[in-house]
């Protein structure tokens, strides 16, 4: 291995930034220069904390607050990149940097979250917070650090601290075991599909993924059906064999529920342990603890939502039920509809009501259109423009780089574009920045907003076609570049997307509602080799296509997120029967017979490995209610490009950070908080609003 290069004149990370607009020097940048420059970095920023929480002054804030904001540019500078490159364009010696640097990363968090002396400045801060004379964005992000830190447990005796590291750390072992549980019973358990007849009814896309299984497991020649979502799904869907449906159904419905691979008494010992842990942190419950940092608040506002949405959901499933049983009944089966007949009956009946084929669809989605739609709506909204730009450095030959400009020509910051699927990237799609918007270090400092996509190239000359999902995936990421891009904040901290997680998707949800229009799709949606737009019943079935089994799939969501709700409500846990907890959970609610829980407990691995969505499985509904809520504000007027709703969007919400809470951004765009009916519409459980006059 070379000598690593350790200091700043050999070290392209460590030199100054001569390249257009700051960007990194991509081309110079090797894996070995990024340790170095992380090390010394991470340091650097440490010793900076260090000085402001032992500084002898009285805590101002000027020396703790902006301190701490102006502190570790430059390791951010160069973990952007880091991480920018880990997620799109990665290698061994960068995942193997990126292993080496995690447990680093997370001590050095910890340490600046748990400093006793830094605490004590901004707890002093914060109690003289009214006499400090501070704008109501510097009062936000005094109460912002304090938070982080309390809620880390900065304000504990010794002991309390020592047992939530405990916590912390048997938290972290049974959250891999879960995962790895679930894992095993999706890799091990297959059904061997061995003749023409067990293979009745699955279209060659199913038998093709089935092919591949088997392959991989040894059983060349054979089909295999997984335990995997992707695999056992369109089985269940497709298969017209009601004896295997019932087979793999049952099975899928047990993941680590049972013998080897039991996860329930891992289930009741994490539960036990976040109730303990919130109770250290003075909170009644986990759900407590975790929702008051969310825009939800309280426990008491995620049940009220999830209630309402369940009584129609539940209303929708029982009517589809009765279709579904028709069905059976018209084709000559004698029997009750049972949970591994609903999508098989289902997908009967879209095929009836809105089939749409994908392959009609693709030749009018070619990616540069609707690049160029998503930059129109941004133009009609904001007022942006994006002008290609080919002197800026890049990772890899396929970013295109645009210099965005607003309605005045001024420079707002440069938007990269990385669209296409290749080996070194991660699966997925997101968005991600190599710098932020602030007006701390620089007058006006503009953001690097990054887009990262998977598509697959048509190759040989042909356009890029997208497949519908496609095309509103790339909507969301811009909807989150947006975010960042119009981010108008003093502070780095609180900047573009650093907001509450149940807030984060309302700017990218939103967006999708754009491309999800007639009026878009009809300039946009042309067909690559004619020119021509989608017919107008294509265009219609598609749309129409979103609101089919709605019902079914919104009782098997909203069961999960109550019954997460629920486990994370017990104030102690010690003793917890899982199966029990479950049942007397759904009995509670009414969940239909003919129902599972999207997620049941001994696999919901959003919930039990790792904790990211513990208590807050809600989110994805909470965020789907602003934004059909937000987008109706349009669709009130009669237009949805109109121009002061836009102005208000854009001050309170794509341009606002956290610079207030959310529910007040939100109000403030709105003159209300948000109602579920426009989400109940979206689902089709409500009657659509009658257009404005
Ligand atoms: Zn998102």
């Amino acid at each position: 291995m070379a000598q690593p290069p350790t200091s700043g004149t050999d070290n392209p990370l460590l030199a100054p930034w001569t390249a257009p607009f700051g960007v990194a020097p991509f081309e110079a940048v090797r894996p070995e220069h990024f340790r170095p420059a992380l090390d010394r970095e991470l340091a650097e920023h440490a010793a900076e904390v260090a000085a402001i929480a032992t500084s002898p002054a009285a805590p101002t804030f000027d020396n703790t607050i902006v301190a701490l904001e102006r502190s570790g540019q430059l390791l951010s500078r160069v973990g952007d990149v880091f991480g920018a490159l880990c997620g799109a364009h990665t290698n061994d010696e960068l995942l193997a940097i990126e292993r080496e640097m995690s447990p680093l990363w997370a001590r050095h968090r910890n340490n600046i979250l748990m400093n006793q002396d830094l605490f004590r400045r901004i707890d002093q801060l914060m109690a003289q917070r009214d006499s400090l004379g501070l704008t109501p964005e510097q009062a936000r992000l005094l109460e912002r650090h304090h938070t982080r830190h309390r809620r880390a447990g900065a304000g504990l005796d010794e002991a309390a601290k020592a047992r939530l590291a405990q916590i912390a750390e048997r938290l972290a072992v049974l959250g891999t075991s879960f995962s790895q549980n679930v894992l095993a019973d999706e890799r091990d358990y297959t059904l061997v599909l061995d003749s023409e007849a067990d293979l009745a009814g699955l279209p060659d896309f199913v038998r093709a993924a089935a092919r591949g299984a088997a392959q991989e497991r040894g059983l060349a020649g054979k089909h295999v059906i997984t335990l995997s979502r992707s695999s056992v799904e369109p089985f269940l869907q497709f298969s017209a064999r009601r004896d295997l449906r019932e087979k793999a159904f049952r099975a899928w419905i047990a993941r680590g529920d049972a013998g080897k691979t039991d996860n329930k008494a891992f289930i009741a010992e994490m539960v036990a342990l976040r109730a303990e842990r919130a109770k250290l942190l003075g909170y009644p419950s986990y759900a407590h603890y975790r929702l008051d940092d969310e825009m939800a608040r309280t426990p008491g506002a995620v049940r009220n939502l999830l209630d309402t949405v369940w009584g129609y959901a539940r209303a929708q499933a029982m009517d589809d039920r009765k279709d579904l049983q028709d069905l059976v009944q018209e084709e000559g089966g004698n029997f009750h509809l049972a949970p591994w007949d609903w999508r098989y009956y289902a997908e009967k009946l879209r095929k009836r009501c809105c089939d749409i084929d994908e392959s009609a669809i693709k030749p009018y989605l070619q990616l540069e259109r609707i690049i160029a739609a998503a930059f129109h709506a941004a133009n009609k909204l904001f007022g942006l423009t994006f002008e290609p730009r080919n002197d800026v450095p890049t990772w890899h030959p396929d970013v295109r780089v645009f210099e965005v400009k607003d309605a005045q020509g001024r420079y707002r910051g440069l938007f990269f574009g990385d669209y296409f699927a290749r080996a070194s990237k991660r699966s997925g799609a997101w968005m991600t920045t190599l710098r932020d918007q602030e007006k701390l270090t620089g007058p006006d400092v503009r953001p690097l907003v990054i887009n990262v996509m998977n598509f697959s190239r048509s190759g040989a000359g042909e356009p890029d076609l997208l497949s519908y999902d496609d095309a509103r995936t790339l909507f969301h990421e811009f909807g989150h570049g947006l975010h960042a891009m119009l981010s108008n904040v003093t502070y780095p901290s609180i900047s573009g997307t650093s907001v509450e997680t149940d807030f984060v998707e309302l700017p990218s949800q939103l967006y999708e509602h754009w491309i999800e229009r007639p009026e878009v799709l009809r300039e946009f949606a042309v067909h690559y080799q004619t020119g021509e737009p989608m017919p107008e019943d294509l265009l219609k079935r598609l749309l129409a296509a979103r609101n089919f089994n709605q019902g079914a799939t919104t009782v098997e969501y909203v069961a999960s997120a109550l019954v997460d709700l629920d486990f994370h409500l017990l104030d102690k846990a010690d003793g917890l029967d899982v199966t029990q907890f479950e049942k007397d959970s759904l009995d509670r609610i009414g969940m239909p017979a003919e129902i599972v829980m999207r997620h049941r407990p001994p696999h919901f691995a959003h919930v039990f490995s790792g904790g990211g969505y513990a208590s807050a499985y809600y989110s994805y509904m909470w965020s789907e209610v602003l934004d059909a809520d937000a987008f109706s504000a349009f669709e009130e007027t009669g237009n949805i490009f109109d121009p002061a709703t836009a102005a208000k969007l854009r001050d309170n919400i794509y341009s606002a950070g956290g610079t207030r809470e959310p529910a007040e951004l939100y109000t403030s765009f709105r003159g209300r908080l948000p109602t579920p009916d426009a989400l109940l519409r979206k689902r089709g459980f409500i009657a659509p609003l009658t257009p404005a006059a």
